[in-house]
């Protein structure tokens, strides 16, 4: 087929993605870590999955998260914010035991940043295969997987189970591998991750993703192989450089990146991913979707906070018209 739509439409059912929903703590000073008492901000909702999906509602997706918070304030802060931005948080564990899982980053003088996380024993990684979780999977029409999530077990086992049952009734999958550099992955997590490559309808890689994706050296090669594993559409996110979006057989769509003062970088590609993947479901064009994935990382990280500057459509409306955009 030419030009066929490479995501299942929005009616379908919700975008569901799975994993760490988190509270960040931000030191407001720029230094080394965190080994004397500092001024920290926050604590504001994070985790790349709930980013991700909060993006994706705000703009109007339909859109739903499976995940687990503890019964504390970081938990309600979390499911306060999903549930105002039309996110269904009906599949959201809320753990009796544990504390809800957070992240502490500060920012070094050369942009590097340290963190201190509570995710692998807290609520964030307690997974399972419940009800609620199966009631909304039976439903959804696309899943969204970040890389970050195979790595824990609980949650890995839950996605192939999800992406077996999404796919089976003509939704779709789309993969963002954000594999930090950092992050090397044990053999298992790495044969799921190829996995879900060969079953995925839209990548989003950034940097040097997209070839360790494709298990091959070289952009072009790299493409040619993805799309040789059945991968429809594959978004090259850069950064401060904007975006380009490639298909088999048609020309690169560039997506050129609006001009704004960096204030936070965190988030920046999840918001582009929740925008990019509903505005597709809704039936937007590649060109159109990029704009307002662009928009939507841009605005994310010019404000403080990981997800506070996830827009509503009029919101990146209002953003679009009003920044200057690479030429
Ligand atoms: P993350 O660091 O959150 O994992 P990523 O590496 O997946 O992000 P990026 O390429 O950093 O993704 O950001 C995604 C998109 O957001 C970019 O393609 C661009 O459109 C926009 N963006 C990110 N940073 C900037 C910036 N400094 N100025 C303008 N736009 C930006
Ligand atoms: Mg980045």
């Amino acid at each position: 087929m030419t030009g066929g739509a490479a995501l299942a439409p929005d009616a379908l059912g919700p975008t569901v993605t799975v994993g760490e929903i988190l509270v960040e703590i931000v030191a407001t000073t720029i230094g080394e870590g965190f080994r004397e008492p500092q001024p920290l901000f926050g604590p504001y909702p994070s985790g790349a999955p709930a980013i991700f999906i909060d993006q994706c509602g705000r703009i109007g997706g339909s859109a739903a998260m499976i995940g687990a918070v503890g019964a504390d304030d970081f938990g309600r802060l979390n499911l306060d914010r999903l549930a105002r931005d039309g996110v269904d948080v009906s599949a959201v564990a809320i753990d009796p035991d544990l504390p809800t899982g957070s992240a502490f980053v500060r920012s070094r003088a050369d942009g590097t940043r340290d963190f201190v996380y509570n995710i692998a024993a807290s609520a964030a990684a307690r997974f399972g295969w419940t009800a609620p979780v199966e009631a909304l999977v039976t439903r959804a029409g696309h899943l969204h997987v970040m890389g970050t999530a195979l790595s824990m077990p609980s949650a890995a086992a839950v996605i192939e189970r999800a992406v077996g049952i999404v796919k089976g009734r003509g939704g779709t999958l789309s993969l963002d591998p954000n594999l930090r550099k950092e992050l090397r992955p044990d053999p298992a997590t790495e044969a799921r991750f190829a996995r879900l490559v060969a079953s995925a309808d839209l990548l989003l890689p950034s940097g040097e993703e997209l070839e360790r994706a494709a298990g091959v050296a070289g952009e072009a090669a790299a493409m040619e192989r993805l799309f040789a594993l059945g991968v429809r559409e594959i978004v090259l996110k850069r950064g401060a450089a904007g975006a380009t979006c490639f298909r088999p057989g048609a020309a690169p769509v560039e997506g050129p990146a609006f001009v704004v003062e960096e204030v936070d970088p965190t988030g920046a590609g999840d918001c582009f991913g929740g925008a990019y993947v509903a505005c597709r479901r809704l039936g937007m064009g590649v060109e159109q979707a990029l704009t307002y994935a662009c928009a939507a990382g841009a605005r994310n990280v010019s404000l403080r906070g990981p997800m506070e500057g996830a827009g509503t459509r009029a919101e990146l409306d209002a953003f679009i018209a009003a920044t200057e955009r690479r030429g």
